[in-house]
């Protein structure tokens, strides 16, 4: 598969008509790996404008059957080129190889599978009617129209897939636009859509400015419903401009997603599933872990054990099989990771390991941070209160499950929490108090098609994944028929 520079509408690779171009940097080596062109406002209308010609001509009529094989040829050919788009998402986002090719690239697949399969099961309804057997009444889900898309940086892959597929499961057609600083593997998705047969149109990938996108989709009338991940603040802005056409917007926001540590807990798996909980991705991830809040009888031991493990995490060369954590994403980025953990030690919390850039030797070029954890750290505190984005997390100590509660329900975000403990009755308890959208019991960062994904408070609006979010793409239209065997006659 060929790295893709141009836009990718209706079907066609075109140049940019504006002549603006954005480089893509590798954030392990600094090298320009890309120079990809941007779309202009006129461009972006005319994607627009497919993708309604599309759902109104070809996808939109088309037998559910015939899309759902369609998309089966997606989820196979992105299997078939695991190797090749791994590798592009690795370089771009700086992710470890291993996740790339295990996590992302895979669980895009299984997506388009997913929706393939339950695209064929979108059922309306048989309503009873008051009126006995003279008034039959059913419903029917039909699709939206086309669906606005932006994506973040840090699973680019993965989110364009989640919401591609969900969109056009149901009927719809899509304008995706990626984040500026990792558009590749989001771009080479169109060359998976020629291949497996995918009508021009249905989807159309125009990497742009965020404002000038977000414009377009909130302020066209064609534009059915904006789907968004990103931050908060983005977020709560794109919401108020559709607001102003009424148009629907799902918004998958941030989080400070908190970890309850039970004094019952098994230690070891606890230590083993918090590293996971924490240091995936680099920690920039949106359900990652990033507040450990440990109960006062464990708590010596666990941060003691889980610091021991943090040391001994690969940081390096992200394409390196053997690396377990690569870069930030961009330079900016890391400025305001670094920002925090001077907030931390000014703050007075107890920086347990790491905290520094890792600049020399084999890191000079990247942008490397040292996985670092705060202990003794309270709810004053910046590094307790906003999403950091990176390798950094904060252990707190608390006197009793009910402390372990409130903590964890102590922030504006409710995207993710999990709960450690050997007692399926004080998880379950703790499951039902914990104000987040998913709730993982000796797990975190766990998440497949199937099972919804929602935030909950700042974390967003509506949810992505499981039979929900295919359904959220539809709207349903109630039939009403008249078999009455006489004229009904009011007048
Ligand atoms: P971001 O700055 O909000 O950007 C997200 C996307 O929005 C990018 O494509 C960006 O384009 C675009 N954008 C920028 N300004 C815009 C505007 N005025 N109108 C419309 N779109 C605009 O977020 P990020 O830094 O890429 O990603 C990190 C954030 O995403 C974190 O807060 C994280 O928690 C959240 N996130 C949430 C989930 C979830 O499922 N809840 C998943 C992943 C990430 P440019 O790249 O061109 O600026």
């Amino acid at each position: 598969m060929n790295i893709r520079e141009k836009l990718y509408i209706d079907g066609q690779w075109v140049d940019s008509d504006c002549g603006k171009t954005t480089k893509v940097i590798n954030p392990a080596t600094g090298e320009i790996i890309a120079n990809v062109q941007q779309a202009s406002k006129q461009q972006i209308e005319q994607a627009i404008a497919a993708a309604d010609k599309a759902y109104k001509e070809t996808w939109g009529p088309m037998p559910a059957v015939q899309r759902s094989r369609i998309m089966h040829k997606i989820a196979a050919m992105i299997t078939k080129d695991l190797d090749a788009i791994a590798r592009v998402e690795t370089q771009n986002v700086g992710k470890p190889i291993i996740e790339s090719k295990n996590i992302d690239v895979p669980g895009a697949a299984d997506t388009f599978e997913y929706f393939a399969n339950i695209s064929v099961d979108i059922l309306g309804d048989t309503i009873p009617s008051p009126f006995g057997s003279v008034v039959m009444d059913y419903t029917i889900r039909e699709p939206l129209g086309v669906i606005g898309a932006i994506t973040p940086w840090n699973f680019p892959f993965l989110l364009a897939a989640r919401k591609i597929a969900t969109a056009i499961a149901a009927g719809n057609t899509v304008v995706i636009k990626p984040a500026t600083l990792t558009p590749l593997s989001t771009l080479m998705l169109g060359e998976i859509f020629d291949k497996a047969g995918l009508p021009a149109g249905v989807v159309n990938i125009v990497p742009a400015s965020g404002r000038e996108i977000g414009e377009a989709f909130s302020s066209s009338p064609v534009v059915h419903e904006v789907t968004f991940t990103g931050s908060t603040s983005i977020g709560t802005g794109l919401m108020e401009q559709c607001g102003k056409s009424l148009k629907a917007c799902t918004l998958e926001l941030g989080g400070k997603s908190p970890a309850v540590v039970c004094s019952d807990c098994d230690i070891d798996e606890t230590v083993a599933g918090a590293l996971f909980g924490v240091f995936v991705n680099q920690g920039e991830c949106c359900c990652g872990l990033t507040r450990l809040i440990v109960h006062q009888d464990v708590y010596d031991e666990f941060t003691s054990k889980f610091i021991n493990a943090v040391k001994k995490i690969r940081v390096g060369d992200p394409l390196d099989e053997n690396t377990q954590m690569g870069p930030l994403v961009d330079a900016s980025h890391l400025e305001t990771v670094m920002d925090y953990i001077e907030s931390g030690k000014a703050e007075g919390a107890t920086l347990a390991c790491g905290g520094n850039r890792m600049s020399t030797g084999d890191y000079a070029k990247g942008l490397f941070v040292e996985p670092t954890v705060f202990a003794d750290v309270t709810p004053e505190m910046r590094i307790w209160k906003e999403e950091i984005f990176g390798p950094v997390v904060t252990i707190t100590k608390a006197a009793n499950n009910e402390e372990l509660v409130e903590l964890a329900n102590d922030t504006e975000y409710g995207l993710a929490a999990s709960i450690w403990t050997r007692d399926l009755k004080t998880a379950h308890q703790m499951a039902g108090k914990i104000d987040a959208g998913t709730v993982w019991f000796n797990l975190h960062n766990f998440l497949f098609p199937a099972a919804p994904y929602c935030g909950f408070k700042s974390s967003g609006v509506g949810g992505e994944l499981g039979k929900q979010s295919l359904l959220a793409m539809t709207k349903t239209k109630n039939v009403m028929i008249n078999l009455m065997p006489e004229i009904f006659k009011w007048y």
